[in-house]
């Protein structure tokens, strides 16, 4: 098992995190296998998308704050419901397969950190079968 850290910058931002999947999958030294990528939050998720135009990553966040507004009558005395919402709708883990040790993904897609209760610290768990 792995993990690394990364640091969010705004209270919604996405972080390509391929590269440091990529680096925590060769440090497990798997060749041919599937990796979990685990995200061990509340407020924070993952999801796997396009990395080539920023703009969807831009419509992600503005469509996922209009689905859910940060102010909506909600119960939570934390003030952040919106942010459990959305990591509950964008999920907790990925799961990738793995071919002579490299993650197989197609030609557009990475694999983002959600942040949605920033900036913060954070962590991911890297886990191979
Ligand atoms: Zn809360």
């Amino acid at each position: 098992m792995q993990s690394f850290s990364i640091n969010s910058r705004e209270r919604t931002d996405f972080i390509d995190i391929t590269a440091k999947v990529q680096d925590a999958v060769r440090a497990t030294g798997l060749q041919d296998g599937i990796v979990t990528v685990f995200i061990p939050h509340t407020t924070a998720g993952i999801t796997i998308n396009e990395n080539a135009d920023p703009d969807v990553v831009t419509d992600m966040k503005a469509s996922l704050d209009r689905l859910v507004p940060w102010n909506n009558g909600y119960r939570h005395s934390e003030g952040n419901s919106a942010a459990h919402l959305k990591s509950t709708l964008t999920g907790f883990s990925v799961q990738i397969p793995v071919e002579s040790g490299n993650l197989i993904l197609g030609t557009w897609q990475g694999i983002y950190f959600c942040e949605f209760d920033g900036p913060r610290s954070r962590k991911v768990w890297v886990g191979t079968s």
